[in-house]
């Protein structure tokens, strides 16, 4: 049925309870979810609040005729949720603004939802409210609610000279996911994942430098690192992790694997710095985080430029 048929109200009854289907446990930092002026959340004792929005909007970040309907919804809570991550928070619950057409059928509502549910289920962040209106295109607008513990919230800006850089998995599947999806015409397979755990392990390092999730591709979000910290970096391209295959595919294709690795986005992995002082290896913070964990390079100091070791120096 289309949603100006059903109306507003049995459109959020729908929403309601769909939620309560795919997320039929109650949350304890739920004190009142969806139904009333607004949801009330209890964090933590000693906690700090972290919140982000980000929308998600038809033609711009997503197309109905590339993906399925679900993964729209998925990938739209997973840059959410990644944007946790990537501060050391914890989930609590998120809200979804919704615009739609009132000619969408609520079925595809409902696999959005549904898309965004599972991804928001695995991290426990329950839907706790929203809003509807009406728009000449569909667009998701959701904002996360998260803790952390007081004064632990990874920052952009906390990298200093001699600092080791690392990231988290690795980097381009989605990347070259998407590169398929336009070579080959099938619909988008892949699915990033937000690194919330690692996130919180990190949270709890005295060593901790800057954190960041590459949500645009390495060379930009290591970019605002450095800005954020008035520093510059080495970098080894050459240890930058890459999915098994990867090359060969890129071949396949004529991308060059090291651009599509670094210059493309939706990775969500984290990028973090550690102090120099630090006795932590590559593997035992894999250990730690749960997830395979490379040392591409250090932070120099301001003024250095970003030296970028591939074949020689290159200088960006
Ligand atoms: P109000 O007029 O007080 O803003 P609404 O009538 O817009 O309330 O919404 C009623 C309830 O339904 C609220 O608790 C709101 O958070 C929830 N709600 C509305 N739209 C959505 C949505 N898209 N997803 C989840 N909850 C929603
Ligand atoms: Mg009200």
């Amino acid at each position: 049925m289309r949603l100006d048929e059903l109306g507003e109200f049995a459109v959020i009854e729908r929403i309601e309870k769909i939620a309560n289907q795919i997320f039929p446990e109650k949350s304890s930092s739920v004190r009142l979810g969806i139904g009333d002026d607004a949801a009330i959340l209890r964090p933590p004792s000693q906690a700090d609040i972290v919140t982000s929005t980000d929308a998600f909007v038809e033609g711009t970040h997503f197309r109905w005729e590339c993906e399925a309907v679900r993964s729209i919804g998925r990938r739209a809570m997973v840059a959410n949720l990644s944007d946790l991550a990537a501060m050391g928070a914890k989930p609590l619950g998120f809200t979804l603004a919704l615009s739609v057409p009132p000619s969408l059928e609520m079925k595809t509502v409902a696999d959005l939802l549904r898309g965004m549910l599972l991804e928001a289920r695995a991290a426990n962040c329950p839907l706790v409210g929203g809003n509807i209106a009406r728009s000449p295109q569909t667009s998701l607008t959701l904002s996360v609610l998260g803790s952390v513990k007081r004064g632990r919230g990874l920052r952009r800006a906390a990298a200093r000279p001699g600092d080791r850089i690392f990231v988290t998995g690795v980097l381009g599947a989605s990347a070259l996911a998407w590169k398929r999806v336009e070579s080959e015409g099938k619909p988008m397979g892949h699915r990033p994942q937000a690194r919330l755990q690692a996130g919180l392990a990190l949270s709890c390092l005295d060593s901790m430098g800057a954190c960041i999730d590459l949500s645009d591709g390495l060379l930009a979000d290591l970019g605002h690192v450095l800005e954020a910290s008035g520093v510059s970096a080495d970098l080894d391209l050459q240890k930058i992790p890459l999915p098994r295959g990867f090359r060969a595919a890129c071949r396949k294709l004529s991308v060059d694997p090291l651009e599509l690795a670094t210059a493309t986005g939706e990775d969500y992995e984290l990028l973090f710095t550690l102090r120099s002082g630090t006795r932590m290896t590559a593997p035992t913070l894999a250990r730690k985080l749960g997830l395979p964990v490379t040392e591409i390079g250090t932070i120099t100091p301001q003024g250095g430029g970003t030296f970028i070791q591939k074949s020689g120096w290159k200088h960006f």
